[in-house]
């Protein structure tokens, strides 16, 4: 038996479908729900449930390429949980994709609805897939045939997708178009993160972003940390790190480093967040930027800043980096970024780790905004939107440090406690049909 099986009480409920030596990101997510129990009470009855996703959908998703080949592709769509209303969850495409991966997200997507206190279950999707091997046309036909194939569990009420790594708004019409044609009538209600023009909301690109910088924000003010001056490191400057960055850039921080899967840059005077984005919008990364030094990828983990925002992918931050982490505050943008190992390590740092399931809910929570929206075909105002977002995220943030303070616990367990609480009460009011 592994030590990693040995170290985890869930080992009797690890699903035959997975490498039991090596579960991957749901091996870290089923570490994360163990330390919640003790905090349960007679709701720990119910725990198991969070161990099994409700539902997994594995599909084919074949192509026709360019250049007249067939080409084959994985597709998932995972329901975690549907206790407290739909499931709710992105779409990720990408090369590495795992059955395993898209659990964990799926089950992250739970903890963090509940967390947020939205009314949603948990759901993800992916395809193993690298889009940018792909032509638009490709990638409109895989998108396609993946929603096709999907169709048989998602929908306005049932679960709704929305953008995640390598997916975006026009992504989200392809889905949408897909699955009102087969249904015969325009379902807008089916996807979030939809284009402004066919239902999206205002404010929807940014949220995850902008949620990400209220509870960094918020965090600063706990422990004593001003903005004005802070020294930012984020690693991955898509749609929530470059968006955060910039944020806290206009606060008056400043962004002194920054990886993505193009390299590493440093400016310890803070770099010009907005030519940044520019630079990375056409050139596809933030490699070669000219308002930086290059900077080694291993020496990323070592510079001394004040907030460091993993907002790329999971497992970046594990016991060979942790120790060597300098910083006052991690606000997780990306999903999964911190292993349960690398969480100790911080925690016995001193570091304040903002948990993921708060901290970048964000972008769910303006969804959830979104499909309020379509639901009653009544627009809000970004301003509206804004206030809205800040207001759930102030409080999400506010209940958690509440509960970690109550009991010493970590900031990830005290937003495990939460939530958990909220989907197994769900569930045992419920109860169990039949
Ligand atoms: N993909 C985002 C997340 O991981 C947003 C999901 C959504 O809006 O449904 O939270």
């Amino acid at each position: 038996m592994s030590s990693q099986l040995q170290s985890s009480p869930s080992a009797q409920s690890i699903p035959s479908y997975l490498n039991r030596d090596d579960l991957g990101p749901w091996g870290n997510y089923l570490r994360q729900v163990d330390r919640v129990a003790p905090y349960l009470g007679s709701l720990s009855r119910w725990l198991e449930t969070l161990k099994r996703p409700k539902r997994i959908l594995v599909v084919d998703v074949p192509i026709e390429l360019d250049n007249g080949t067939v080409a084959h592709f994985e597709g998932y769509r995972v329901q975690h949980n549907v206790s407290r209303g739909p499931g709710k969850g992105g779409v990720r495409y990408h090369q590495d994709v795992t059955l395993s991966e898209v659990m964990a997200l799926s089950a992250w997507m739970s903890v963090k609805n509940a967390a947020v206190n939205v009314p949603y279950g948990g759901a993800k999707g992916g395809i193993r897939v690298d889009p940018r091997t792909l032509s638009r046309g490709e990638l409109e036909r895989v998108t396609r045939r993946y929603t096709s194939e999907i169709g048989l569990i998602i929908g306005p009420n049932t679960d709704i997708p929305a953008p995640d790594v390598n997916t975006n708004e026009q992504i989200m019409a392809w889905m949408m178009d897909t699955y009102s044609m087969n249904q015969g009538q325009t379902a807008t209600g089916v996807v979030t993160g939809k284009p402004i023009s066919l239902g999206g909301s205002l404010g929807r690109r940014e949220a995850t972003g902008r949620g990400v910088f209220v509870v960094g924000t918020e965090a600063a003010r706990r422990v004593g940390l001003s903005i004005e001056g802070a020294r930012i490191a984020v690693q991955g400057f898509g749609n929530v790190g470059g968006i955060a960055a910039h944020l806290f850039e206009e606060a008056g921080a400043k962004v002194i480093a920054v990886q993505d899967h193009t390299g590493s840059i440093f400016n310890p005077k803070g770099l010009d967040t907005a030519a940044l984005l520019e630079h990375v919008a056409k050139q596809g990364g933030v490699g070669g930027f000219t308002g930086a030094d290059p900077l080694n990828n291993d020496e990323f983990w070592t510079i001394e800043t004040d907030i460091l925002i993993p907002a790329a992918l999971e497992n970046q931050i594990t016991e060979k980096n942790a120790s060597k982490i300098k910083t006052k505050i991690i606000v997780e943008g990306a999903n999964g970024p911190t292993t349960t190992a690398a969480d100790d390590i911080l925690h016995d740092k001193g570091i304040l780790v903002i948990p993921d399931v708060v901290a970048n809910a964000g972008g769910v929570t303006v969804s959830y905004f979104e499909w309020v929206q379509d639901f009653s075909s009544f627009f809000w105002t970004e301003d509206e939107i804004n206030q809205r977002l800040e207001r759930v995220m102030r409080e999400a943030f506010n209940a958690v440090w509440q509960v970690s303070s109550e009991n010493q616990v970590s900031m990830r367990t005290a937003a495990f406690i939460v939530a958990c609480k909220r989907i197994l009460m769900a569930r045992e009011m419920r109860g169990l049909y039949p």
